[in-house]
This record gives structure tokens, sequence and C-alpha cells, in this order.
């Protein structure tokens, strides 16, 4: 654990107000740092000593101040409920160890073909009826190349929805510059494609693709004008240090991901990391808590392993800065919250479902023309 000292707090320059305030008693770097996030947003040159330096101070100062944050820079109240489908499901050819849709493990899912369309835009539409505002596509694929019809029938998918005022998610794998560029033309708000741990540990969950071909995906989204939707997942038997990797990546891309899932792992039978031990709670809290403090703006995203968590649990998650779930029977194949349960949950916090938020995806950026788009996906 690290302690500010009065050293420490002459080096951050704090006004004289907080010095005072710590003059009496000694406080932990989350402190120090949701301070400044408070006073001057989000920044990108975190250091990765400095977010370890946050996540490792005292749990219960950690939530404390991470509420804090959350409270400046959103309605704490407000909660996005999306609802993620998985359109494609199975038979993928990438090895992800977590992963029951890759065709390496033995898990009895059984692969299956895209969805048509009437199934996608019923279950949308129950989706929104339910609450949700953002409705999320999975395909599993490594990749989009060489299924123009495939991503031709996605497009399509995502004007529909789109048309519904819901907003629009995918994560179909690996994305080229132009399939970026088609998705944005259709009106797609997010494209979800997570880091899912640190660049040391990920050659020890995956070996199908590197690192730099996730980032890669990553700049394409941006550089479309979607957002970005990328975290991990905490459970895979990396060390802390590599938690802190993950967020380090992360808050320090050029622009902060507008939402930042995070994970744990449910492990599952058949998969490489079937033995591996379910992550408590404060861990979840820490992972959350340090994401809030450095990416204040992001959404950061309770998601899949919530499953396992009591309401008081998922309490203190939205307290520490959580302010997304995933609704709905499944979270692609894996189990997810009862819905009944998830609205007693709203009504016993005082939680709302928040609007959904076409801001950053304007009317005008959704019906440019501007947007060079080739005639054909490279798919
Ligand atoms: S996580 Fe995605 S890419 Fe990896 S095996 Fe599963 S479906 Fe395929």
């Amino acid at each position: 654990m690290m302690w500010i000292t009065r050293s420490i707090r002459r080096s951050l320059m704090l006004p004289h107000s907080h010095a005072a305030s710590y003059s009496t008693a000694l406080t932990s770097v989350a402190a120090v740092e949701a301070e400044r996030s408070i006073r001057e947003g989000p920044r990108n040159d975190w250091s990765r000593p400095e977010i370890k330096s946050i996540y490792d101070s005292p749990v219960l100062d950690l939530l404390f101040h991470a509420a804090q944050v959350h409270r400046h820079a959103h309605n704490f109240r407000e909660v996005q409920q999306c609802t993620l489908l998985s359109i494609k499901t199975g038979g993928c050819s990438e090895d992800c160890s977590y992963c029951p849709q890759s065709s390496r493990y033995n898990t009895g899912l059984k692969a299956q073909k895209l969805m048509n369309s009437d199934a996608v835009l019923e279950a949308a539409k129950k989706a929104k009826e339910a609450g949700s505002t953002r409705f999320c596509m999975g395909a599993a694929w490594r990749d989009t190349i060489g299924r123009k019809t495939n991503f031709n029938q996605i497009l399509e998918y995502v004007k529909e929805i789109r048309g519904m005022g819901m907003e629009v998610c995918c994560t179909l794998g690996m994305l080229e510059k132009q399939q970026a560029l088609e998705l944005k033309k259709a009106g797609l708000t997010a494209y979800n494609h997570n880091l899912d741990t640190s660049r040391e540990y990920y050659p020890n969950i995956i070996t199908t693709r590197t690192y730099d071909e996730r980032l890669q995906t990553l700049e394409h989204v941006r550089e479309a004008g979607i957002n970005v939707c990328s975290g991990g997942i905490i459970g895979l038997g990396e060390a802390e240090e590599d938690r802190v990797g993950l967020l380090h990546t992360l808050a320090t891309l050029p622009t902060h991901p507008e939402s930042v899932p995070i994970n744990a792992l449910l492990a599952v039978k058949g998969t490489p990391l079937e033995d591996q031990k379910p992550v408590e709670i404060w861990e979840m809290i820490r992972m959350i808590a340090t994401a809030r403090i450095i990416m204040p703006k992001a959404m950061v995203r309770l998601s899949a392993g919530r499953v396992r968590f009591s309401i008081p649990e998922q309490a203190l998650c939205f307290l520490a800065g959580a302010n997304s779930i995933f609704t709905g029977e499944k979270l692609l194949t894996t189990p997810n919250n009862d819905y009944d349960a998830d609205q007693y949950m709203f009504k016993l916090l005082g939680l709302i479902p928040k609007a959904p938020d076409f801001s950053q995806n304007s009317g005008k950026d959704f019906e440019s023309e501007n947007i060079e788009v080739a005639a054909s996906s490279s798919g």
C-alpha cells in the first residue's frame, strides 16, 4: 500500500485547501488522484506505477473516492441497461482460453449460423420493451473477412435497430478500416473489442491473434467515429500487476474508451480455464473503482460474472463507479441475472435506467454522406 507523505503532496502540487485537509491525516493515492481527476478531468499520460498505487489503496478508501469521481462525472442513479445477443454462436477458429465458443474446446456448444432478421429484430424489440437502451450483437468470428453476405446482413440489422431508437453495438471480432466505416454509416453507436488482460499475460490466454491486432481494431473503430467499448476479464489466472497493465493500456489510449466492460470469468467446463477459482467481489471493486478514477467519463460496465454477485455486492460495484449492466437471460452463451431480479434491484437501490445517448453519433454524423465507404466490404 502506498501512503501519501508531505513531500509527495508537495510534488503533486495540491492546492492549499487540499493540502490543508491532508495535514491532519494520512491519505491514499486513490484520494489524491480522485481529487485531481475531479479538478482536472481525464488524462491519458498515466504511468503504470501511478495506476498500481491507486489500485493498491485501502479498498474502502478506493471505493469512497471512486464514488466521488463517479458522482462528479455522472448521474449516480443512472445505470444503462444493455442487452447482448449472440447472433452467430460457436464454431470460432480462435483459441481464447476462457471461451466456450472456440471450436478447439469440447464444451458441448453447437455451432449455429447467423440468426435471421426476424429473430434478431424481435429480440431487439423485446429488449427495448424490457428497458434496454443499447442492443449489442455478438458473432463468434475471428474477423469478418470473407463473410460479405453475413456482414451486409448485419449492416441491415444495425440500421433497423438504430431506427427503433436504440444504441447499437457489435462485437464481430477484428475489424478492418473499411468495415468500421460501413458500420458507422449504418448507424453503429459502439464496437466492442476487449483487450482481455495485460500485454504480458495475453499470450497465456490467446495465441491466434496478437495484442497489437486488437489495438489495431480499436484504432479502426475510433478513426471511423464509432464509440470504443473495450475492457477485460479478471480471474484468468493473471496477477494483480496484469490487471493494472490492462487498465494502463486502456487509460493511455489517445482517447479513453467510452465504455469499459469489467468481466469476472465464469469458468466453463471443457475450456482450458475450467478450474479457475471464482473472483472475489473485492477484486471486482478494485478494478471498477480504479477504472472509474483513471477514466472518469467512461461508462464502466459490470459485465460477465454479475450473476454470481448478490444485490449488496452489486450495490458496492455501483457505488464504486459501475454504471452499466447487461440484462437478459444470457450473456452470449453464459447465464446472466434474472430480469425480474434486476428490476427488483433497481427499485431497491433507487437506480434509474439511463436513456440512450446519441451525442457522440449525432444525427448529422449518422446521416453523413461524407464518410467514404467503398462499394463493397473487404469480406
Ligand atoms: S472470445 Fe470471441 S474470438 Fe475468442 S474464441 Fe470466443 S468467440 Fe472466438
